[in-house]
């Protein structure tokens, strides 16, 4: 055989591989460790089990204790304050590279890693003294035994793996749940998004969040529930011929109606909610025991919430006016069986009518016209409504227990809130790609009656839990991938070999290709190859092709990339101990760069600048004694003064790199200057990068509006005036196009750009994010940082964006079959035509979002396909090509559309789309636009797949039964509903954050997790179940936790037992509880161990560190909380989810009238 040409050190292909049941094997990343304790840098490698095992303790503090260090000679005052001193070092302002500094001496630095190595390296891992070792993206590939067939279901010992080791993986994982690799934003800082008075000072950090950990997976939380129903009613239709009492059982859990089968989620007809009031004869018999406007009697804890006022459900709503909200409501029809169900009729319990409720919905100031005098409202019942806790569970107890295999075209997978594992039998994993749909209409008319947008996120480097297999490293030497001669898509398993196997025809555009010698095979009697299963190209959805130089730049294979650390030393960076800190960590954080595979020690160079109005160069080359500064303060033509010896080696410039930690925070503790550049910096990193002819990654920590004089300077332009006019786009858009001539720059070199924001007042992130946006960067930001209690946080964020796994220098292409094509692109990333997808560098947690149109027929026996390319360059230099391929169905009937949708995907493209949409247009047509696209995919739904029933119903199908809900959670967000208090900075900020979030991540920021502490079992590892983001679910006597991916709130109920509070916080009462704890104090009882758990669980499933807030019920800081209630009514004037979905059914209504 031919086969075996690729020279592969890693493990047999088809065998079983070491690597599967762990993370650590030589297979995985590279060394073997020595015995490591499991949770050692498992965030890093990959998920661990998170919910077994509970992150240690971050006891990282290496700030406090700034270990004391001899004075330096020379360098110890901030050059902006001694003229002459800058004088001798400055380089010639014009160019050339000046004169060494006369180095200052430096007093030997310690060994950067003495004083962290042990005990309180990264958070939530472990310290040891295991290098840190991180999973190769890519494992080596060596034909080997032949796996088993790729389209085959059962899969489990496909490629090898022990059937042994699956079963111990699924129990494993039941518990988990794959959430999140999610980095979200942390909301901005200033935050506020209550009323004025509610945020103290505290709230000014409210934002970022930092994230640590390093890993995807989220544990799953409650226990599943038993029965399986997908379809609730929605609301509560009269029914006439039932029995009230049987309506509206009080037994009646959310969710747990009987489920019907498959899609159709009917919700029965409310009351109309168009504006006239109902008349008392409404449908709903009187229930007994219904309260008034006040929460449902079952839900006696019902939190503080004022009793609802009449309902403004039918009422015109004071809002603003939104289309199709006018009008009286049609007539009620007669109520129908709320449910229908088209595919198998059967339906749910509904809960009858509850016509007195008055009024459950306060304020309904967007959907409602005017408060009118409100008729006897009914009140849909929220509990008769989809319920995303629910559906979550649902899911959860429905696939979480067997492996997702992903051999079939068309799968639709698990949601991303249920823990899986996935078998790729030829087709991407759902980790690397979710599509809105895995079923695509046959031709664009039926696309455009649907209105579902065909689109995919694609997280091209995306972590695997430790279970799951690495892509292959496949290797076919100097001829390179085989590729097909028209549209150049790479070999994969869709690829059909004809005549005896000499050629082969393209799956993407039918081209018929000669098969190169050396990689002839033969054909079994099925047609396929014989080496189909040792080939990962041939047999798998996803794996790697050792890229040969025809892929490079300028056709000399790349050299290994390079980070630059660049500090601002203003005074605000200095007087905050935020330079001490950075200078402090880096010392230990070095040692943990990015290494690939095997690799002894990190390829990766590294630099340093610091900068205020100038900037300082530092040469830490090996062989001086101390490390020397140049400074370089004309601005206007950046250049770097000196090339051998900024960027080094770091075991090798050890104690020279120390010895300048040590001294920076020393050389500027008395500096005056305030004011700073900033354009020039990434100008300088960019410089240093092209001189050194590499890709890299610049570290920018950056303190304020860059207004000194120099390109790229910035003025306030700060106007929440502008809010809700034209004009308000321009907030999100940058003041200057120079930054995005730099960006552009920046791409081209392979120079990404990353983040970190310290500011105390309006810093302009829609202008100093555009490089950092348009390279595949991050951005992090700490507002109002203060040393004690941002500190964990931003080192956190820090430590994993240093380590993560990152490509540079990339692109990606996304090739499509004949009939459909990728027509639009939403992520962090720069395009200079229209098909390439460049990114200076893309890490782990970063998704590309894609939207495909037909041009052409398609037919449901070829289906679809897509195959991305992604070209990039490894830590280590090595220039490889990422392919994952995945195949969709193809359909002629709507109903099969509707039928395989993933609404968790659908809202993450939503989301982005309008998120780009506010660059150009007013929010509030972004948010009708949003409305009024997803009332016509549901309309459409009902015109053309439910069963006939009468317009007062709302039929939703099952698989968009959380697209309202979801929906309203988008259009009450920050970006494009903003309260009062959050700042433009905030908006901008969590703008560009969700543009790159994962499907994930999306879903648990829009629709955030809450969780009942005192409900959690002290003895199990497992998570309590989530409750609905709803005040009314809120007990005076419970302790609850709300996370979204950038924040942990910790709310306490005024009726809480002391006891517990004792436990959880150690003070005797409700009143001595501190809301300014940024940690839980470690107590030793079983409560706050398992919370503090419970914490660390979640910190370690999101990539960014969260923030924790306490929150005591009625204090200030609860508007905050609430405003993450996002079923709820908010103070900016969203509405709630029962307004919302009567607002929803209206617009279907007139849609379909
Ligand atoms: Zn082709």
């Amino acid at each position: 055989m031919s086969v075996n040409q690729q020279a592969h050190t890693g493990p047999p292909y088809g065998q079983p591989q070491p690597g599967y049941q762990g993370y650590q094997q030589p297979a995985y990343g590279g060394q073997p460790l020595p015995a490591v304790p499991q949770s050692q840098y498992g965030a890093y490698n990959g998920p661990m089990p998170g919910y077994q095992q509970p992150v240690p303790p971050q006891g990282y503090f290496p700030s406090l204790g700034f270990p004391s260090k001899g004075s330096p000679v020379s360098l110890n005052s901030d050059t902006s304050l001694a003229p002459n001193f800058i004088g001798s070092l400055r380089a010639p302002p014009t160019s050339g590279a000046p004169p060494p500094a006369s180095g200052a001496s430096l007093p030997s630095g310690h060994l950067a890693y003495s004083q962290f190595g042990h005990g309180d390296v990264q958070n939530g891992i472990p310290a040891s003294a295991a290098p840190m070792q991180r999973p190769p993206a890519s494992q080596p590939f060596l034909p080997g035994s032949a796996p088993t067939p790729v389209s085959q279901t059962s899969t489990f010992q496909q490629y090898g793996h022990p059937p042994a080791s699956v079963q111990q993986l699924s129990n494993h994982m039941a518990g988990m749940t794959i959430g999140s690799t999610t980095a979200s934003a942390p909301p901005p800082a200033g935050l506020g998004y209550g009323p004025p008075t509610s945020v103290p000072p505290v709230s000014g950090s409210f934002s970022a969040t930092g994230s640590g950990l390093y890993t995807p997976y989220t544990a799953s939380q409650g226990p599943p529930p038993t029965s399986v129903s997908q379809g609730l009613p929605l609301a509560q239709p009269p029914f006439p011929g039932q029995p009230i009492s049987t309506q509206r059982l009080p037994t009646q859990v959310p969710g747990f109606a009987p489920p019907p089968s498959s899609t159709g989620i009917g919700l029965s007809s409310y009351p109309p909610t168009t504006g006239a009031p109902r008349p008392p004869t409404m449908p709903g018999p009187p229930l007994p025991g219904q309260t008034l406007a006040g929460p449902p009697a079952s839900q006696p804890n019902h939190v503080s919430s004022p009793p609802p006022p009449p309902s403004t459900m039918a009422g015109p709503h004071p809002g603003p006016p939104m289309s199709g909200l006018h009008g009286p409501p049609p007539p009620t029809h007669p109520p129908q069986p709320g449910y229908q169900m088209q595919q198998n009729g059967s339906f749910g319990q509904v809960r009858g009518p509850q016509p007195n409720y008055g009024g459950a919905y306060p304020g309904t100031p967007n959907y409602g016209s005017q408060p009118g005098p409100p008729p006897p409202p009914k009140r849909l019942d929220p509990d008769s409504i989809p319920s995303p806790i629910q559906v979550i569970e649902d899911d959860r107890s429905n696939r979480g227990s067997e492996p997702f295999v992903t051999g079939v075209r068309g799968q639709v997978p698990p949601l991303v809130t249920t823990n899986f594992l996935v078998k790729d039998q030829g087709n991407a994993s759902p980790r690397y790609i979710r599509c809105t749909s895995y079923n695509i209409p046959c031709t664009s008319d039926m696309a455009k009656q649907s209105q579902v947008p065909l689109a995919a996120v694609i997280k091209p480097l995306a972590t695997l839990p430790p279970e799951e297999t690495l892509p292959y490293l496949v290797d076919h030497g100097e001829s390179g991938p085989v590729r097909c001669n028209r549209c150049k898509a790479y070999m994969c398993p869709f690829m059909q070999f004809i005549e005896g196997g000499r050629r082969f025809q393209c799956c993407f555009c039918s081209c018929v290709t000669e098969v190169p010698p050396h990689y002839f095979q033969h054909l079994d009697h099925t047609g396929k190859r014989v080496d189909f299963y040792d080939r990962p190209e041939l047999s798998l959805g996803s794996y790697e092709f050792l890229a040969t130089v025809d892929y490079c730049k300028n056709n000399k294979f790349p050299t290994p990339p390079a980070f630059i650390f660049m500090i601002d030393v203003s005074y605000n960076a200095m007087k905050s101990g935020l330079v001490r800190l950075i200078c402090e960590e880096l010392k230990s954080l070095l040692d943990y760069l990015p290494r690939e595979g095997n690799m002894e020690e990190s390829a990766i160079r590294v630099g340093f600048v610091t900068y205020n109005k100038v900037l300082h160069f530092y040469n830490v080359k090996s062989s001086l004694a101390q490390p020397q500064m140049m400074v370089v303060s004309d601005v206007a033509d950046m250049f770097v003064p000196l090339l051998d010896g900024f960027l080094v080696n770091v075991n090798e410039s050890r104690t020279v790199i120390a010895s300048l930690l040590d001294q920076i925070p020393e050389m500027f503790a008395d500096t005056r200057e305030t004011e700073t550049v900033f354009a020039p910096v990434i100008q300088a990193g960019l410089e240093a990068l092209k001189a050194a002819e590499c890709a890299g990654k610049l570290f920018i920590f950056h303190t304020s509006l860059p207004i000194a004089e120099a390109p790229g300077k910035l003025k306030n332009r700060d106007d929440k005036k502008l809010i809700n006019t034209d004009k308000e786009k321009t907030l999100f858009q940058p003041q200057t196009s120079f930054y995005n001539n730099l960006a552009k720059d920046c791409v081209a070199q392979g120079c990404c750009v990353d983040l970190f924001l310290f500011p105390n007042q309006y810093l302009d992130v829609a202008t100093l994010g555009v490089v950092t946006y348009q390279t595949g960067g991050s951005i992090y930001k700490y507002a109002y940082f203060q040393l004690e209690t941002d500190q964990d946080r931003f080192l956190n964020d820090l430590r994993r964006d240093v380590q993560k796994e990152v490509g540079f220098d990339a692109v990606m292409r996304v090739r499509t079959s004949t009939g459909i094509r990728a027509t639009d692109f939403f992520g962090a990333f720069y395009m200079s035509n229209t098909t390439d997808v460049e990114m200076a560098g893309l890490d782990c947690d970063k998704t590309i979002t894609v939207e495909f149109k037909h041009d052409d027929k398609l037919s449901e026996d070829s289906g679809a396909l897509l195959q991305c390319a992604l070209l990039y360059t490894s830590c280590a230099g090595q220039r490889r090509l990422r392919i994952h391929n995945l195949s969709l169905n193809c359909c002629t009937q709507l109903a099969d559309l509707y039928r395989n949708c993933e609404t968790d995907t659908l809202i993450n493209y939503l989301a982005k789309y309008a998120y780009r949409g506010v660059l150009s247009s007013p929010v509030k047509t972004v948010r009708d636009a949003l409305i009024n696209q997803c009332a016509q995919i549901l309309a459409c739904y009902r015109k053309n797949c439910a069963s006939p029933s009468s317009a007062g119903q709302l039929i939703l199908p099952e698989c968009m039964k959380l697209l309202p809900v979801y929906l309203n959670c988008v259009l009450k967000s920050d970006v494009l509903q903003p309260g009062p208090e959050v700042t433009t900075d905030d908006r901008a900020y969590i703008r560009q954050l969700v543009t790159s979030m994962d499907v994930a991540e999306t879903n648990v920021f829009f629709y955030p997790r809450l969780l009942p502490l005192t409900k959690a079992d002290v003895d199990s590892d497992s998570l309590p179940a989530a409750i609905r983001n709803s005040e009314e679910r809120l007990s005076k006597g419970d302790i609850y936790l709300l996370e979204n991916g950038l924040n942990i709130f910790v709310w306490v109920g005024v009726n809480v037992q002391q006891g517990l509070i004792q436990n959880l916080f150690g003070v005797s009462s409700f009143s001595q509880i501190s809301n300014a704890l940024s940690t839980l104090p470690v107590l030793e009882n079983p409560f706050s161990k398992k919370v503090r758990s419970i914490i660390d669980m979640l910190q370690v499933q999101r990539s960014r560190y969260m923030k924790l807030i306490i929150v005591k019920q009625e204090d200030k800081l609860e508007m905050l909380f609430k405003h993450f209630l996002v079923e709820d009514k908010s103070l900016s004037g969203g509405a709630s989810y029962v307004d919302f979905l009567c607002h929803m059914h209206k617009e279907i209504r007139q849609l379909l009238s």
